[in-house]
């Protein structure tokens, strides 16, 4: 064995080097943010193979995402000094159930070389199983099917055990019938969607026990992170991997359950202590993160909520900075305002990497990544595709690029049939064939072709409809005030109609971003220049550098940590989000809380809290009121920075205190509560979530949102970002 001084406890506590210490029977650390969970982690998988308990192979460890799979196996790497041969068994509940089935494919109707659909795949699947079953699919979109699967494989639920009253809630009653027969269509595509990769690896364990047994002995040690935020499906796959050996070591904190929405059970907190009786709970309560304030504002804001199980932390560190709570006039301002402190710091010379911008919504992305591009700033954006280069927004995009541009053949082709207007692949071939011969764009083919006999009449039909609103539109170009044609060539095309019909969870958030790229087209005088301004930024990811400020939503950024970290956006009705209160009532607003609570604890030594007085919400300014989440920030660890110099704005005609008066320089006033409280009286539905819309974009992306979707910008088509 290792001697007890080794190197690589010598940087732990005494409560830390007991998890890391106490090796044999299941061990569940819980503890808040920042008190070095994922440390212990890490240190005891090279505590493992340092005192020969296991060699890697033996170890298997979860993480929430692929990168902190990699981040993990690197300070492993380093821990061990080159010591082990082989790594652990090291990823997401995703990857390793992946790496398992593809080596047992066969026992459950599976190929080894069985495809991993993307969402896009998916929903299509699922067309074909509604359509085959004459099933009214305008009625009963396949969108809100996959959304009620997805559920059910989250809760490990075949179609068979589909309680009757959830599949009656789809096409009256067949719900579970239509999940039966798109499972058997997956089999003969050999497939599997994301949910499969668990509900299947589960199936294969209960279904061939001589295959458990091995993995069972295989893994002699477990390992889990983020353990508040697994769902049934995953509990019930590791109780099933640690039965026999019961070494499993969970790390996780309930303040910092965030995926409730999607099947994410903190109870699998309170079960373990059952499921493993005599397991030792190991609290830790040093946050070694934050700076005192930070800490604090952290803990008073999420001692709001109740049902918590409930934890001391503290810090050694110094006061540091307090958190400062900035007001901006409107979204744009408060961009603005961020990209001036970002520069700020920089000149200071603080590295952009050690700076992080959390939203709460993707939307919210798009005049942050504006503003960059107009500074210069490098960013990325973690965890998803960036604004332009979002599904929604690239059709968009084709549908204005070939408004303007005729002679667009990508953009044409992108969108041709998209929403559906039966132009399917014989069409294009036909189109392209004409173009490539006579050498001239798609469109202008297109013109030739629906003058012939070559297509038959209604996809000739539907294509000279589509030719006759382009023809239309481009005319438009001279004339119309370029927002108002972009909505009008959207409506018209049916395109935002085709979100709108969809009612799974990630169309609102499609809309809410469709709306926000209309508003963006308010700052260019016309739609070229717009779209120059677009390819610019797209362009700018090619700029290398490693130095960037990174953008993500608060649902990536888990277990993360940055210097400094900027919240825009901290406005009832976005933060909270209207939608988690509409749908979950107490239970969301807590969830949105313990977000919050996340967000502030991501940083080191500076968080920077923002709200606008206005923000654009489906298409109209609306008056916003900050957020009761800054109310519930003890007033000693914040500090209500001054806004800069007042001056007027050209476009609104008023100065900013005009509108910053009821929270300027005392944002607590009784009145600012007043007016909250009368927000709420009055329904409370007034800001984002007014149209039904807003709510989850950034979290729901990739209708699934596993591990992969946030990560890889799962099910988006194109340009994935890094
Ligand atoms: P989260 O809940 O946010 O995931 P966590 O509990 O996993 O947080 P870590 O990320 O493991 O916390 O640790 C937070 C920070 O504190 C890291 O920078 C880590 O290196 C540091 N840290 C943890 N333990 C110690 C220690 N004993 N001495 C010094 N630094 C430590
Ligand atoms: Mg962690």
């Amino acid at each position: 064995a290792a001697a007890p001084t080794a190197a690589y406890l010598a940087g732990l506590n005494a409560e830390q080097r007991h998890a890391v210490e106490t090796t044999e029977g299941p061990v569940l650390v819980l503890a808040g943010a920042g008190t070095g969970k994922t440390r212990v982690l890490t240190t005891r998988i090279a505590h493992l193979i340092a005192t020969g308990s296991a060699r890697p192979g033996e170890i298997l460890a979860v993480t929430f995402t692929n990168k902190a799979a990699r981040e993990m196996k690197e300070r492993v790497g380093i821990l061990l000094g080159g010591i082990a041969e082989g790594m652990p068994w090291l990823g997401t509940f995703h990857a390793i159930g992946t790496k398992i089935l593809r080596r047992h494919a066969e026992l459950v109707g599976l190929k080894s070389d069985f495809t991993i659909l993307d969402t896009d795949d998916q929903i299509r699947l699922m067309k074909q199983v509604i359509q085959a079953e004459g099933v009214d699919e305008k009625r009963w979109p396949a969108r809100q099917l996959a959304g009620f699967i997805d559920g059910w494989k989250n809760r490990a639920l075949a179609p068979a055990q589909v309680p009757a009253g959830e599949a009656a809630a789809f096409a009256g009653g067949r719900g579970a019938a239509l999940y039966a027969l798109y499972q058997e269509r997956l089999k003969i595509l050999n497939a599997a969607d994301f949910g499969d990769l668990l509900v299947e690896s589960i199936r294969l364990f209960r279904e061939n026990p001589e295959i458990l047994a091995q993995y069972q002995s295989r893994f002699r040690y477990m390992l889990v992170d983020e353990y508040q935020d697994t769902n049934v499906a995953q509990y019930l796959w590791l109780r099933l991997l640690a039965q026999a050996r019961r070494n499993l070591c969970c790390v996780g904190d309930d303040d910092q359950s965030i995926y409730g929405w999607r099947g994410a059970e903190v109870d699998n907190i309170l079960r373990f202590e059952h499921d493993f009786p005599g397991a030792v709970v190991v609290r830790l309560e040093r946050n070694y993160r934050s700076t005192a304030h930070i800490l604090a504002a952290a803990s008073h804001l999420i001692a709001h909520n109740e049902g918590r199980l409930g934890k001391t932390l503290r810090t050694e560190d110094e006061p540091g900075e307090k958190v400062t709570i900035t007001g901006a006039w409107d979204s744009e301002e408060e961009a603005r305002l961020v990209g001036e402190e970002i520069e700020a710091l920089q000149a200071k010379g603080h590295p952009l990497s050690e700076i992080a911008i959390l939203v709460r919504i993707s939307a919210q992305m798009r005049e942050v990544e504006d503003r960059f591009v107009q500074l210069g700033l490098p960013y990325r954006v973690i965890g998803g595709p960036r604004f332009y280069e979002r599904l929604e927004i690239r059709d968009a995009l084709a549908y204005l690029r070939a408004t303007v541009s005729p002679a667009d053949d990508l953009a044409f082709e992108r969108i041709v049939n998209t929403p559906k207007r039966g132009l399917g692949d014989a069409t294009i071939q036909a189109l392209h064939a004409h173009a490539r011969a006579a050498g001239i764009p798609l469109m202008q083919a297109a013109r030739l072709v629906v003058e012939t006999e070559e297509l038959k009449p209604k996809p000739r039909g539907a294509l000279r409809d589509l030719l006759t609103a382009f023809a239309r539109w481009s005319s438009l170009l001279e004339t119309m005030p370029h927002t108002e044609l972009a909505e009008t060539v959207l409506e018209e095309s049916g395109y935002t109609e085709m979100w709108q019909r969809d009612r799974s969870a990630e169309a609102a958030g499609r809309l809410e971003n469709l709306k926000e790229l209309i508003r963006s087209l308010e700052e260019f005088p016309d739609l070229p220049s717009f779209l120059e301004h677009v390819s610019l930024v797209m362009d700018a990811v090619e700029n290398e550098t490693d130095d960037r400020v990174s953008i993500m939503t608060l649902h990536a950024a888990k277990g993360l940590e940055f210097d400094t970290v900027f919240l825009p956006g901290w406005e009832e009705g976005l933060f909270p989000n209207q939608r988690a209160l509409d749908e979950n009532g107490r239970a969301g607003l807590e969830e949105e809380r313990r977000l919050a609570h996340v967000g502030i604890t991501r940083a080191r030594r500076r968080a920077k809290i923002y709200f606008a007085s206005n923000r654009r919400i489906h298409g109209l300014w609306q008056s916003t009121i900050p957020s009761r989440f800054i109310d519930e920030l003890p007033e000693a660890s914040v500090e209500v920075t001054e806004a800069p110099a007042a001056y007027t704005y050209g476009g609104y005609g008023r100065s900013r205190f005009d509108v910053m008066e009821p929270f300027g320089s005392s944002y607590r006033t009784p009145g600012w509560q007043r007016a909250q409280a009368h927000q709420r009286a009055q329904g409370g539905r007034g800001l984002i979530g007014a149209g039904g819309g807003g709510g989850f974009a950034a979290g729901r992306g990739g209708h699934a949102g596993f591990d992969d979707a946030r990560e890889e910008g799962f099910g988006q088509r194109g340009r994935s970002q890094d």
